[in-house]
């Protein structure tokens, strides 16, 4: 026991010291990027796991300086790696929640790049005196959904809080039991209204649910109807509710308000895209709905917010009610916004907006883009190459709340390889530089081209060769 221990001790003293590794050549390397500080906080973590691994497996565990460089390196490689970062997202779901939606247009992605200095925000330059904040995306949005006026909040979520709290707390809302829904995320109309201090009157029952129901349900206190866009849920079948223009014109007749939560909603009719029970915001609008929600990073094209268009007193009294000021945006969306809505206004959306341009790929362009990139993989692979490549039929998905049964049909790449599983593979694509983000079906790896820029196949073709 005694001998064993003194030979412990003994490789314990080799172990190299936390100030060892920070004078090494990669302690200074990393320290010149991650900070002293930092470094030195690394550093200890890989000579206290060293010195763990020598005292649970003794003598033969690895202690050298260059053990430690090592460890030091991959650890400061994993920290940043987990940051935000640019990906390539390949798998063929448009508006991918967890990759950030939608991409944004090279307007504004300009946009957003010449407002990051001093701006224009509040400041109004035909008058050199201050302006209303976000005056002109809100002047845009409304031309372009038809509606009187416009404001903009954080996201969807944050519209839907506002406008049931500036026009219903203390009141009630009546909501069809089909549409007390709960959309990605925790987002749940049911508890949205308890935070609003409006009282939930539901009527109908959950596939039906008639005019009749309304309007037998509106009492002294009700102050508005509230419609919700059921977005990735649908109930098929035996089913009835009634028109928004129904609805609105009931709204009008009792003297109560009519709001719409259209969730993604969309600028234009996109039903030659599959997507025709998306709401057109511009129509609901004119169906004679008072106030109509939606978001801006889902069909919109756009990065997150959430616009609120509608009559002009009801836009006035959500503008003015003091939760607005908690929710507003900053000088970088309303910029992003604004260039992004300028492409529907100009009618250049469908080439301009990445989202409309990509859920307009047809099939057989997909096609002609993958018998490209195959040819430009092929000549990086080489002849001998273990890596399997196949082209398959497939579906695309829209993703962001749009409905479940839409079909986008695509054509998939299908990689596999002699030795490397699936899992391998898909490891690979996503520890690559830029990080590839990819699909597995029957132990294939999936490509989808859709949702990949033109402009990043030469380097999504780098990653898929080298791996
Ligand atoms: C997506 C969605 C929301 C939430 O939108 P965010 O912009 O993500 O906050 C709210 N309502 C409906 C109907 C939705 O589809």
């Amino acid at each position: 026991m005694a001998e064993s221990k003194q030979i412990l001790n003994s490789v314990l003293r080799e172990l190299p010291s936390v100030s060892d590794l920070l004078a090494s050549e990669t302690g200074v390397r990393i320290a010149a990027a991650a900070g002293e500080k930092h470094t030195a906080a690394l550093s200890r973590r890989v000579i206290d796991e060293l010195r763990e691994g020598l005292l649970s497996g003794g003598s033969s565990a690895k202690r050298s300086l260059k053990e430690a460089e090592n460890k030091l390196s991959q650890q400061w490689a994993a920290d940043e790696r987990s940051g935000i970062r640019r990906v390539i997202n390949a798998t063929g779901i448009v508006i991918h929640t967890n990759l950030g939606r939608a991409p944004l247009s090279e307007k504004a992605r300009e946009a957003i790049a010449d407002a990051s200095g001093y701006c224009t925000l509040e400041y109004d330059i035909e008058t050199g005196t201050r302006g209303r904040r976000g005056a002109h995306a809100e002047r845009l949005l409304a031309e372009l959904t038809s509606a009187e006026d416009a404001v903009i909040v954080n996201n969807c979520a944050a519209a839907a809080l506002l406008v049931l709290t500036a026009l219903a707390s203390g009141g009630e809302v009546i909501v069809s039991r089909g549409e007390l829904v709960e959309i990605g995320g925790d987002f749940r109309i049911p508890d949205v209204l308890v935070q609003s201090g409006a009282r939930l009157n539901e009527v109908g029952t959950t596939n039906r649910t008639k005019l009749a129901d309304y309007e037998k349900a509106i009492r002294q206190d009700t102050r508005l109807i509230l419609r919700v866009h059921p977005s990735n849920y649908r109930i098929v079948g035996f089913t009835a509710s009634p028109e928004v223009a129904e609805l609105a014109a009931l709204a009008r007749q009792k003297n109560i308000l009519f709001y719409e939560d259209a969730g993604s909603g969309a600028m234009q009719d996109l039903s030659a895209r599959g997507l025709s029970d998306e709401p057109v915001i511009a129509k609901s609008i004119a169906a004679g709905t008072d106030v109509v929600t939606f978001s801006g990073d889902k069909l919109l094209g756009g990065l997150q917010s959430g616009l609120i268009v509608g009559r002009r007193e009801v836009i006035e009294k959500v503008r003015k009610h003091p939760l607005y000021r908690t929710l507003r945006v900053d000088k970088l969306i309303y910029a992003a916004l604004e260039a992004t809505l300028r492409s529907y206004r100009s009618e250049r959306a469908t080439d301009e907006i990445p989202v409309l341009r990509m859920l307009s790929m047809t099939k057989d362009e997909i096609e002609g883009r993958v018998a490209a990139f195959i040819q430009r993989l092929e000549g990086k692979l080489g002849k001998n190459s273990d890596l399997k490549i196949e082209v398959i039929d497939g579906e695309s998905a829209t993703g962001g709340g749009a409905a479940p049964d839409t079909r986008l049909e695509t054509k998939l790449i299908a990689l596999s390889h002699k030795t490397l599983s699936a899992a391998r593979i898909e490891h690979a694509l996503r520890f690559a530089d830029p990080p590839v983000i990819s699909r597995i079906a029957d132990d294939r790896v999936l490509i989808d081209l859709r949702t990949v820029d033109e402009g990043d196949e030469v380097e999504l073709a780098d990653v898929v060769a080298a791996i």
